[in-house]
């Protein structure tokens, strides 16, 4: 049995805070298009999480709904992107590891939606690679 940990995490400016139990594991650089735009980012690195050990602790998060049925959770202030829900999988939620309060203990463990991955990017090149995200 795993050991359930607290992390904490939030925006910049401090507007949106959450926390979540669990292991730091199921993380993924994600280099499909979307991500990139909504972030600003050449990648985002999400960890899923079941969406029951989520919580938010200080503020209300703006809502986008960036495809049918995907949402993403950002502060409405400072514009940081920090978590998503997509209706391909309900029951989790994603949640942008640069958010956390401690990044460092999250390394990831796989790359996604690689046939949108920017070709001059290289980025902990030894982790399996998904075409397309498999759930
Ligand atoms: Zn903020
Ligand atoms: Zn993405």
């Amino acid at each position: 049995m795993e050991i359930a940990e607290l992390h904490t995490g939030g925006c910049q400016c401090g507007g949106l805070r959450y926390r979540f139990m669990g292991p730091l594991k199921d993380i993924a650089h994600c280099h499909c298009s979307i991500c990139r735009r909504v972030s600003g980012g050449i990648v985002t690195t999400w960890i899923t999480l079941p969406g029951r050990a989520f919580e938010w602790l200080t503020g209300t998060p703006a809502r986008y709904e960036s495809s049918p049925g995907c949402v993403r959770y950002f502060c409405a202030r400072c514009g940081a992107h920090v978590a998503l829900v997509t209706q391909l999988s309900p029951d989790s939620i994603d949640v942008t590891v640069a958010t956390l309060d401690h990044p460092q203990l999250a390394p990831a463990d796989r790359h996604i939606w690689t046939q949108s991955r920017l070709p001059w990017l290289h980025l902990d090149e030894h982790l399996p690679r998904e075409a397309q995200e498999v759930l």
